[in-house]
């Protein structure tokens, strides 16, 4: 995907502030972060976005929540955090490529609809 910017990421083509990476994935920091702790969990292989996974995509997933609460321990989050993954416009994903977003600070997050 040449014009996918989290390919770029994990191509190394443009700078990330990772905190985590293996054969599958690729963690790092979001360049807008909304608070203290919010990174992005990604596949390094390009799924455009939840609607984009198969069957044969279990594992991949599963890995990927599992890695989660390990990932947020790491970043300091040991009271709680947030999940979120935006899927399609009216969902409002603006990056084509799967994310999960890991969102965490001192204090209890404002609550969602
Ligand atoms: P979405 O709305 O697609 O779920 O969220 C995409 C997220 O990616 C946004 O929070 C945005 O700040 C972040 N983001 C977009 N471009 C870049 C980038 O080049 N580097 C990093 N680290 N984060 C990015
Ligand atoms: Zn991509």
């Amino acid at each position: 995907m040449e014009e996918c910017i989290f390919c770029k990421i994990v191509q190394g083509e443009i700078p990330a502030n990772k905190v985590f990476e293996d054969q599958d994935f690729v963690a790092f920091h979001d360049i807008h972060p909304a608070a203290p702790v919010h990174f992005l969990l990604i596949p390094k292989r390009h799924i455009s976005s939840l609607y984009d996974v198969s069957e044969a995509d279990q594992p991949l997933l599963g890995k990927m929540l599992w890695l989660i609460p390990q990932l947020a321990k790491e970043q300091g989050c040991v009271n709680g955090f947030r999940t979120i993954i935006n899927t399609g416009r009216v969902g409002g994903q603006e990056v084509l490529h799967l994310h999960i977003h890991i969102i965490a600070g001192k204090d209890r997050l404002p609550t969602m609809i």
